[in-house]
């Protein structure tokens, strides 16, 4: 037994040619799923009945469960999900202007111990499955109704990269015309810099967007900050980069969180700049740090974000300033953990 969302849309054909039925019956099935939201065989009430049986012996839908919902000032949601082994994953959900973001996460818990990220605190547990991933777009979409969900960005929980298989699958579903049609430049992927993935991204000869998440510029204080820098560091993933642009003609986003007392100075500002003026296609998201009490990670004030910005400006770096959503409900970067009393 499988969870159907397992399968991509020509595997599913493949499984009709095996049973010897239309393969378009794949088409219907994925409209069922992606399109109309039912989880169940027998809601399919345009398969014949042969096929449904069929499928409810072969396949199963496991769907988390919404357990608690978060509202911000701002608009942004946060869902919590409990999954089939009782582990709770977070989603959350940020509406702009003309466009609604679902950001959904890769793992339970991290790897990857960054200083500044509560993910990591309380460890890894497990990768989620391709099923799992698309399980939480089914569920952003069933809880948004009418509204259309837009875009994905992979910046919650985890470190995509460290997924991969799982990941591109997803990636290939939701992407998919017959499946949830989200547009490939309308995905995000963000990773700590896993330089192996990033590779094999470039190969991946798919449209979806890339960002690192950088944060430093020099090895001792990015080694400090980011663990996985003394397995892959800064020489090593700007090569990564310059290759990856060469390949694909694509743009790389490298988010820098600003955070107070520790890598906002106009000397870091330099080191970026320099590091970053050999990358023909990137920019850079500036990211005033959302606070991690226990973590001590607090942003700096207004006018050294300014001036850091304005710095990387004059040196011709294309720069944005991110504003931040959901602080109040804790679903903005690096705020996504669970607390004992939400588990
Ligand atoms: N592991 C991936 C995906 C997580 S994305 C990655 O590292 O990119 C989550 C984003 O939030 C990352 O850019 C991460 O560096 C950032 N982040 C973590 N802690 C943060 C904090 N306290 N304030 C702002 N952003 C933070």
């Amino acid at each position: 037994m499988q969870d159907i969302r397992e399968l991509t849309l020509e595997e599913l054909e493949k499984i009709m040619m095996r049973i010897g039925l239309p393969d378009f019956h794949a088409r219907q099935i994925y409209a069922w799923i992606y399109q109309k939201g039912v989880s169940g065989f027998s809601q399919m009430t345009d398969l014949p009945l042969v096929l449904r049986r069929k499928l409810s012996e072969e396949f199963f839908f496991n769907q988390a469960k919404v357990i608690r919902t978060a509202s911000s000032c701002d608009g942004t949601e946060k869902l919590l999900l409990r999954l089939e082994d009782n582990y709770v994953i977070e989603v959350v959900i940020i509406p702009a202007s003309r466009r609604i973001t679902g950001c959904v996460s890769t793992q339970v818990g991290c790897k990857f111990a960054c200083s500044f990220c509560a993910s990591g605190i309380q460890g890894f547990k497990r990768n989620l499955s391709c099923a799992e991933i698309v399980d939480e777009v089914l569920r952003i979409k069933g809880y948004l109704k009418n509204a259309n969900l837009t875009h994905i960005v992979f910046m919650g929980t985890g470190e995509p990269l460290d997924n991969y298989d799982n990941l591109f699958k997803a990636v290939r579903i939701i992407n998919s015309p017959a499946g949830l049609h989200i547009g490939t430049r309308r995905i995000t992927i963000s990773t700590a810099g896993f330089v192996p993935g990033i590779r094999k991204m470039a190969k991946e000869g798919m449209q979806v967007e890339l960002s690192i998440s950088l944060h430093a510029a020099t090895d001792t204080l990015r080694s400090k900050l980011m663990p996985i820098n003394k397995r892959y560091p800064l020489a090593e993933l700007i090569s990564v980069c310059k290759d990856y642009i060469r390949q694909t003609r694509r743009q790389i986003t490298f988010e820098y969180i600003l955070i107070a007392g520790v890598n906002s100075t106009l000397q870091e500002a330099d080191n970026l700049a320099r590091m970053l003026s050999g990358l023909r296609l990137c920019k850079v998201n500036l990211i005033p740090a959302n606070a991690v009490r226990e973590l001590g990670v607090y942003p700096p004030d207004k006018i050294e974000i300014l001036s850091f910005r304005q710095a990387l400006l004059r040196q011709g770096i294309h720069v944005t300033l991110r504003k931040s959503r959901g602080q109040d409900i804790e679903a903005a970067c690096g705020q996504l953990r669970l607390r004992d009393e939400e588990k």
